[in-house]
């Protein structure tokens, strides 16, 4: 019987998902073979503080979607976390928190949240978890590099910054995360180590992110404005265009919300290629220009006597209404009435057809996810196992896949966690 050692590089989602679920696994199925211990070296103070603030702080842990449509919010290539969700999907992370007393909620769009709408609630939890598991979580150990040496009992070494110390380890899971929000830990140290171990890196750029314009000289609002049931498409170069529906927030200079995070990528990509792009906002897209022109009409003959201004705010954000007439040269003190069949014109192409030039997107410390990593070819996605180095597995961000807002990213972290932790109970039981 071996004495060996499983440690985890990162306690965020997925690296506290794949510890429990390593002892677990160890416990229930290989406690008579040989003698393993799970560690959690954590960077930061504690661990979970990305998965503390998520959901705005209340969590959207996962989604209702069938996993045929969940895998669809996924890129650049899905197929590769089929088997971790076939492991362990919503259903069975649901069973999981409620064996744990978290009650979960679904709201619009299959959202799944807890019902105590407490993201603190969920980082407590899993740490929790650990903690009564036997799990180790080691705080205040930002590993520095991860060394591999073939055919030796310990063949990890992993030195930490700090305390100047390396441990020996027979198996290592590295969930580092992404590059966004370096404040919570996650910074990008584990594409350095998978680098130097032989793995391919695809460019990790921010994902999920506010897109800054040129500032617009002669539009004229304070703060931001909430736009609702907008079309926002992005024009990118040789007519390639990508177009999506519902709530956006602009400020002078920034465009953020759901649906300019859904195209930001898009987006990043372009400029990341020095490409032109632009914005066009439809305020308006259930009207054709036609029937926005007929409302118009309608709206100016009904309320002939009021001003322009007020005629509009029914229409558009009272926010963007004073814009709207400095833009298209329709003087202020009009009435319904008095406008004419330019001005109506005007007005329709305005609200339709607003353009924009983005000119970059906001750093990666405001970007939700990370797009890029590890390159899934490089990882078996049966185990989560490198193809490269045995005993290394990786698990959650770090690896090259991206997803939606809608809770499909927690999910992808939980699972390749659970599958991880699993796969490296199992492999250290094989040698
Ligand atoms: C503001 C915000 C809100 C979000 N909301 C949602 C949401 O509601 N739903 C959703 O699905 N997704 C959401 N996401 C995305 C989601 O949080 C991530 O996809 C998920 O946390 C990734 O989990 P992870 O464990 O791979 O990485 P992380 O959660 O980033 O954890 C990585 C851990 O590794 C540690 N670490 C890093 N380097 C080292 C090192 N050198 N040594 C030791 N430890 C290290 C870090 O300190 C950190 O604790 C949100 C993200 C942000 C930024």
């Amino acid at each position: 019987m071996k004495d060996q050692l499983l440690t985890v590089i990162g306690g965020g989602a997925s690296g506290l998902i794949a510890a429990g679920c390593a002892v677990m696994q160890y416990r229930q199925n290989f406690s008579r073979g040989n003698n393993i211990k799970v560690q959690i070296l954590e960077k930061m103070h504690k661990p979970g503080l990305k998965l503390g603030i998520t959901g705005k702080g209340r969590c959207n842990l996962s989604n209702t979607a069938p996993l045929d449509d969940f895998i669809e919010h996924f890129r650049p290539n899905p197929k590769f976390l089929y088997p971790a969700f076939n492991n362990f999907f919503s259903g069975e992370l649901i069973e999981f928190l409620n064996q744990q007393k978290v009650k979960v909620k679904v709201e619009r769009g299959g959202r799944i949240f807890p019902q105590s709408d407490s993201a603190l609630q969920v980082a407590r939890t899993l740490i929790d978890w650990n903690r009564k598991l036997g799990v180790d979580i080691n705080t205040g150990n930002a590993v520095q590099s991860v060394k591999w040496e073939k055919n030796n009992l310990y063949p990890f070494k992993i030195m930490v910054k700090q305390k100047k110390s390396i441990y020996l380890s027979s198996a290592v899971i590295i969930s580092t995360g992404g590059i966004t929000y370096p404040l919570t830990g996650s910074s990008g140290d584990g594409y350095k180590w998978a680098q130097q171990l032989g793995h391919r890196l695809i460019n990790p750029l921010p994902d999920l992110v506010g897109l800054y314009i040129d500032p617009q000289l002669n539009w004229d609002f304070q703060g931001s404005v909430s736009l609702k049931n907008v079309m926002i498409t992005l024009s990118l170069e040789k007519d390639i265009q990508h177009r999506e529906f519902g709530e956006a927030q602009l400020s002078k200079n920034l465009f953020e919300g759901p649906v300019v995070l859904k195209l930001s990528r898009f987006a990043v990509q372009a400029l990341q290629r020095k490409q032109q792009v632009y914005l066009y906002l439809d305020l308006k897209p259930a009207l054709s220009e036609k029937q926005l022109d007929r409302r118009l009409i309608k709206e100016f003959n009904q309320q002939g006597s009021k001003s322009a201004v007020k005629i509009l705010k029914c229409l558009i954000p009272l926010k963007l209404v004073d814009s709207c007439l400095s833009q298209t040269g329709v003087p202020k003190h009009l009435k319904g009435g008095q406008l004419t069949s330019i001005h109506r014109k005007k007005i329709c192409q305005w609200i339709k057809y607003n353009r924009f030039k983005v000119k970059t997107c906001q750093t990666p410390d405001r970007a939700i996810i990370t797009a890029g990593g590890v390159h899934t070819d490089d990882i078996n996605p049966k185990t989560m196992m490198s193809k490269i180095i045995p005993g290394l597995f990786f698990s959650g961000e770090i690896i090259d896949y991206a997803a939606d807002t809608g809770g499909f990213n927690l999910q992808a972290a939980f699972s390749t966690g659970w599958l991880a932790g699993k796969s490296s109970i199992e492999y250290l039981n094989s040698i």
